[in-house]
């Protein structure tokens, strides 16, 4: 299972300068070799090379980072052309072209972790530079140490100097699971279990209201300072929810873990279309927001050994976790759950979550009857 860790430097004025530079080398590097590529219709890697890997040496650039300017450019190339040959982009009319700040990989011989000093010694233009500070989580540190694989990209976002790695976990023995947890994604909640356990949405959603009462002052007055505003408000935002989501998924994987069982959550291909709300609550919906829990909850169960599965939404907040009668009147308002059938009455979301629950326990047993038929 492979996903990213993005890590913050923190250079110090000396070490900011001979980033920069390299970016800025590196991107101008690219450009020349796009532009030769197109001039003499080279666009294989190894063809590529012969013509500008002296080029890129007399410019300054060792070996390792000639090679992954080239190949940025061939790679660069081959996105382009898929896209146009599906229809997604008109063909090039021109070189393709890199920012001087574009995203520059970096391999093991130019770039080494030392996780546990939360530093990284890598190669500039101004030599190889050591002990360039990051910052990460504990959590982030481990799977730094313990799965990174292969190239770093080192990118310039808005002042801030990134590291995006790879990690690649092993698949652990997923353990067969005894019953599931079910999960009922919202906004009021963010997750509710069938165990009744709510994971409030409560200070997120204050950030949110905060912010966009803020977003709405500053794109009224349109000037630069104010869209840089802006922007830092989206990213705080966004660290914010994600610092909520890894609490939030820790806690429904250790509970799983611990009793046993496996979890069970929506499928989220549409929860846009599926959540139906009052319009204050709408803008505050970010379906990403919902997607990276779920990503996280599959992370740290993958580690755990705990099974997860998918299940269809269709229904779990009208039908009755009970008896199974679906009917729109069962939800009389937002947070209760009330059977016009049976009389089953509970939490909205917790009714929910049992349903996810159950159908959680329906869906493994299907994949592994087809299992032992196989
Ligand atoms: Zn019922």
């Amino acid at each position: 299972m492979k996903f990213v860790v993005q890590v913050r430097l923190f250079p110090t004025p000396a070490q900011e300068a001979a980033l920069a530079d390299t970016l800025r080398l590196c991107n101008e590097a690219a450009n020349l070799v796009a532009g030769i590529a197109w001039q003499t219709k080279t666009f294989r890697n190894y063809d590529l090379r012969r013509h500008t890997y002296g080029r890129l040496k007399e410019m300054g650039l060792s070996a390792q980072p000639a090679q992954h300017v080239i190949k940025k450019v061939t790679d660069a190339y081959t996105t382009v052309k898929a896209q146009a040959k599906a229809k997604l982009r008109k063909p090039l009319a021109k070189p393709v072209a890199f920012r001087a700040d574009a995203a520059q990989p970096f391999d093991d011989r130019c770039l080494s972790w030392q996780t546990a000093e939360r530093t990284v010694s890598i190669w500039t233009t101004g030599g190889r530079m050591k002990g360039v500070r990051f910052g990460c989580s504990d959590e982030q540190a481990h799977a730094l140490a313990a799965y990174r694989k292969g190239e770093s990209d080192l990118i310039h976002r808005d002042g801030l100097w990134l590291l995006i790695a790879t990690c690649d976990i092993p698949d652990t023995e997923v353990i067969e699971p005894d019953g599931f947890l079910g999960v009922d994604l919202g906004i009021a909640n963010i997750a509710t279990t069938n165990d009744g356990e709510h994971h409030s949405g409560k200070h997120l959603n204050a950030v949110r209201h905060r912010n966009r009462e803020l977003r709405r002052r500053l794109q009224a007055k349109q000037t630069k300072s104010a869209k840089r505003l802006l922007k830092a408000r989206r990213r705080k935002e966004a660290r914010f929810a994600r610092d909520v989501n890894h609490v939030i998924s820790k806690q429904i994987v250790t509970e799983a873990a611990r009793t046993g069982r496996g979890i069970a959550l929506e499928d989220l291909q549409g929860i846009r279309e599926r959540v139906r709300l009052r319009r204050p609550q709408r803008v505050t919906l970010h379906s990403w927001a919902f997607h990276q829990l779920g990503a996280f909850i599959a992370y740290k169960a993958a580690r755990a050994g705990v099974a997860v599965v998918h299940v269809d939404p269709a229904y779990t907040s009208q039908g009755c976790s009970a008896c199974g009668h679906i009917d729109k009147k069962n939800r009389p308002d937002q947070a209760t759950f009330s059977c016009m059938s049976c009389g089953f009455a509970e939490h909205a979301d917790v009714n929910a979550a049992r349903n996810i629950a159950a159908r959680g326990v329906a869906s493994w047993a299907v994949s592994h009857a087809a299992d032992d038929a196989a």
